[in-house]
């Protein structure tokens, strides 16, 4: 949609038009201020309030001419969406009018009340003043009347309560110690390393009307009850299929939206799973990764609403078809733009590219726990390990030809290299044309995909935050011991690096796994292989305050030990949360509506088959009498589960102040009742009228679009 004006507009006009970017920064700041500017930007100089004074007048104006009339410090809390707190630009003026203001101060710093975020037992110790400080790598932007600023957020007394604020410090760990790498390789000039990521994020759209029909989807964000459509994406036709028009109309301003705000949308397409799709962006630093990664799920929810659709981030909103997940593709790259993964035509000679690998072979078996931890939901439990996403058991895929370079390497031997693959279509018409060297693996949780790695586990809904965190933390500690050693090690530096390699593969090489990932055979063979398997949130969680992690996150300033206890309360929390309310939905849904509608249903049949055998005494109406029977004993089974259910939700264990105590007694009591109880019902929406069932159906909700 949009203004007529901002449709006519080209893509190149239109991209980052409202974006207080670097152009628009040159074009408006006085050159000294700009200058001082760019320094923090590149450099993280200190700003002195002079430059932020003007740089804060010069954002107002920009966004007054844009529309805007306030302002907001943009904020990502622990509960993994963002936050905003919305103050005009106002300012009386003695004789009774108002003028437009905005200064330096209100630029960097902001103190939103932090008593009702989550703190993870932070509070305790902390004030309910919170700071919100101004992050100018991250470009201020307008939208709707407000110009954003990207800010981070911390506690009175110091504490972090955000997301973006860890995230920039692991970049800045991993960018020292790959620098180092890169020195020992004589590279003087390198100042800094940044890693850039590119989230596929997949999503569901559903029609509007038929989503408000149905308080678990308002409530939780998925179908608590359904039962399977007689169609679901076993026939493949949805995947990359033709898109329909009023999916297309939506995808259409998405992408405007999105690049008006300087997000890179580049691909869109339809998934596997019948009504969902996939948006994908062209890579970027990773901090503007994950701040545009929380727009795009933001606008995407908006844009919906003004097509009449819903958009569904959440990881499984429909049992008997795939859920929805996000794909962290990750790399690393020099300030002058060479990208450290990129192996190039001889990886088996390219040092720094095989320390780096090493690197994170290293680090991913030694923190599997860790990487399983940054993607654990109750929501992404429904999908690691079902067969349509990576299991939960951490392994990586490097293919064929980077596996038999380590291979070569482990053995001591030279490597051999296969000639460059061509195809050969067989058609006079189409060109032959060169091959990847690595095919696709879309069964691993973290593979190697030709310049980059891809973290698949990650569910759609998550922020990008923590497992990125996660990766760069790890690969900071890897790196900085590899650094370490090659510092103090004899002799030429090859054969250093060599000798670290081999070592580093022998130890580690357990994590690398090539093969079919969703087979029972893999979760076999990865227990004899001593991997983690951590199916649920509840099983992975408390590994997170195992020893070795919070020595890897103090030693690297990421974390103090509290903030991590802090977010494994938040976490862990947050899933008994989830839990709960979806059981309360669960239970109003049955008692408000499904006995009622059921119970209805066979009164009705009973009524039918009274005034049938009124007229012919001996009439069977076996139909009747044996729904009458069956939807009868489902409707007592449901009713007895229902209060099974509440009984559990009312147990000592669920409000347990030990919150690990909470998440065992959600996992094994809970959630199986949740699942009995859904049966009974989808089990009564089978045999039920159409006509009396309450809600919208799978049918409906999937394919009536
Ligand atoms: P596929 O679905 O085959 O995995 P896509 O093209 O949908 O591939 O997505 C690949 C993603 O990887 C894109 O977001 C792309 O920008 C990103 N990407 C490519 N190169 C890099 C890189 N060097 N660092 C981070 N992400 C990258
Ligand atoms: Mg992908």
């Amino acid at each position: 949609m949009g203004t007529c004006s901002e449709n006519r507009k080209s893509v190149p006009e239109l991209f980052g038009s409202a974006v207080f970017n670097d152009d628009v920064m040159m074009e408006r700041l006085p050159k000294d201020v700009y200058k001082s500017l760019r320094k923090t930007i590149d450099e993280g100089k200190d700003l002195d309030l002079t430059v932020a004074n003007a740089v804060a007048s010069a954002m107002k104006d920009w966004a007054v001419e844009l529309g805007a009339t306030h302002f907001t410090h943009w904020f990502q809390p622990l509960n993994g969406i963002t936050a905003e707190k919305h103050d005009s630009f106002i300012s009386p003026t003695s004789d009774g009018r108002v003028i437009m203001q905005f200064s330096g101060k209100e630029l960097i710093k902001g103190e939103p009340d932090a008593s009702s975020f989550p703190s993870g037992g932070l509070r305790a110790t902390f004030e309910a003043r919170g700071y919100t400080a101004w992050d100018p790598t991250s470009y201020a932007f307008v939208k709707g009347d407000s110009l954003y600023i990207p800010t981070a957020f911390c506690s009175y007394s110091g504490e972090v309560l955000d997301k973006k604020t860890p995230l920039l410090r692991s970049m800045e760990a991993l960018s020292a110690q790959a620098v180092r790498i890169l020195r020992l390789f004589g590279d003087g000039k390198t100042q800094q390393v940044v890693t850039t990521v590119g989230p596929e994020q997949e999503y569901f759209l559903i029609d509007k009307e038929l989503y408000q029909q149905r308080p678990d989807l308002m409530f939780t964000g998925r179908t608590l009850f359904g039962a399977s459509a007689p169609k679901g994406q076993e026939l493949e036709d949805h995947y990359y299929g033709a898109i329909k028009p009023r999916v297309a109309e939506f995808m259409r301003d998405l992408d405007r939206e999105l690049w008006k705000l300087g997000v890179l949308a580049k691909t869109k397409h339809n998934e596997v799973a019948p009504a969902q799709h996939e948006l994908a962006p062209i890579f970027t630093t990773t901090n503007i990764a994950c701040d545009h990664n929380q727009l795009t799920m933001e606008v995407m929810k908006n844009v919906a609403d003004r097509h009449g659709l819903v958009c569904l981030l959440h990881e499984k909103p429909f049992e008997g078809v795939n859920g929805s997940g996000k794909h962290n593709n990750w790399s690393l790259s020099t300030d002058g733009g060479k990208n450290l993964l990129d192996p190039g035509k001889r990886p088996w000679e390219n040092w720094p590219f095989l320390l780096i690998l090493a690197a994170v072979v290293k680090g991913v078996d030694e923190y599997q726990d860790l990487l399983r931890i940054s993607v654990a939901s109750a929501g992404n439990d429904h999908r690691l390990g079902a067969n349509e996403a990576p299991p939960a058991i951490i392994s990586m895929f490097l293919g064929d030809e980077l596996t038999a370079v380590l291979e070569a390497i482990e053995a001591g031997r030279p490597y051999a290299c296969g000639k460059e693959k061509k195809l050969e279509t067989g058609v006079r018409v189409l060109p032959d044309f060169s091959m990847d060297n690595t095919d696709r693996n879309r069964t691993s949780p973290f593979a190697f995909t030709g310049n980059k790695f891809e973290f698949r586990s990650l569910g759609s809904a998550l922020s990008i935050a923590c497992p990125n965190i996660m990766l760069n933390t790890i690969a900071a500690e890897e790196l900085s011991q590899f650094a370490s050693e090659l510092e103090t090690m004899d002799g030429p530096l090859p054969q250093c690096a060599e000798a670290l390699v081999r070592r580093t593969i022998k130890e580690h090489k357990r994590i690398i796994f090539n093969g079919d990932g969703y087979s029972e055979a893999w979760i076999k063979e990865a227990e004899r292989r001593g991997l983690l398997n951590l199916p649920t949130t509840v099983d992975a969680l408390p590994r997170y305050l195992d020893q070795k992690n919070v020595a890897l996150f103090t030693r690297h300033k990421i974390y103090t030990e509290a903030e991590m206890e802090a977010r494994y309360e938040t976490i862990m929390e947050e899933y008994v949360k989830t839990l709960r309310i979806e059981s309360l939905t669960m239970l109003r849904m049955v008692r408000q509506d499904v006995i009622p509608a059921v119970s209805g249903y066979v009164t009705e049949l009973a009524q039918g088959v009274a005034a049938r055998r009124s007229v012919i005494a001996s009439l069977p109406c076996t139909a009747e009498s044996s729904l009458i029977a069956s939807l009868s004993g489902l409707l007592d089974q449901a009713f007895a589960q229902a209060g099974d259910l509440e009984a559990l939700l009312g147990a000592p264990q669920a409000c347990s102040r030990n919150i690990l105590t909470a998440g065992v007694h959600f996992r094994d009591q809970v959630i199986p009742a949740m699942e009995a109880l859904r049966a009974s019902v989808d089990q009564m929406e089978r045999s039920a009228s159409g006509a009396c069932w309450p809600y919208p159906g799978y049918a409906e909700l999937m394919f009536r679009i």
